[in-house]
């Protein structure tokens, strides 16, 4: 199979790729920071100091701790639809994968675009990246792309980890009316990783 990162369509200037390499780095350190965050929440949800995973947690998935049935008091019953244990698991994934060699391709405009033939188009229009290749870190990247904050760029890297490295399709962006819909819907959608881990892993 072809490497669209390697083929020559759409090359990125060097600028371009340190602030790709940038995104990545950023992205990494949400990761890890995500992460101890919902290992700290898991301890002791109620805590207030644990307050924005809640929040988190409701603003992208519709997940709240009274949609867990409780067996006994205290006792959390854990299902497929328990999203903090999700993301935990999703998160100590992507940080296996986030130093995999990225490779970024920059199409400077529409027609260079339509060769490189993105699995979800629908990111273009909305988070100005695509996935090119399953279990790679290599992404498109459009020109607008370049011209947002450090913090969105960092979670559009994580928002396409989670296609090409957890195989999940869009349901809903951040900013749809749509978002996040039912947490069976949130489930397996990447935006809402995405935004979970840049919220609860922001400095
Ligand atoms: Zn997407």
């Amino acid at each position: 199979m072809s490497d669209p990162c390697t083929e020559g369509i759409g090359n990125c200037t060097k600028t371009q790729r340190d602030i790709v390499k940038r995104a990545f780095q950023d992205a990494s350190a949400m990761l890890a920071r995500a992460q101890d965050a919902l290992i700290a929440y898991e301890k002791k949800p109620a805590a207030p100091s644990n307050r924005k995973v809640v929040t988190a947690l409701k603003k992208h998935f519709n997940w709240t701790e009274a949609l867990m049935a409780s067996p006994s008091p205290g006792e959390v019953r854990v299902t497929p639809d328990y999203i903090p244990g999700k993301a935990r698991e999703y998160i100590r994934t992507l940080m296996g994968k986030i130093s995999v060699p990225f490779g970024a391709i920059c199409p400077a405009n529409d027609q260079q675009r339509e060769q490189l033939n993105p699995q979800h188009k629908g990111d273009i229009v909305k988070i100005l990246a695509a996935a090119l290749q399953d279990n790679t870190n290599c992404f498109m990247y459009t020109p607008d792309y370049f011209r947002q904050k450090p913090e969105f760029r960092a979670k559009v890297v994580l928002h396409e980890m989670f296609h090409s490295w957890k195989y999940m399709s869009d349901d809903s962006y951040e900013g749809d009316a749509k978002y996040p819909g039912k947490v069976g819907n949130a489930t397996e959608n990447p935006d809402s990783y995405a935004c979970l881990i840049r919220d609860i892993g922001r400095r």
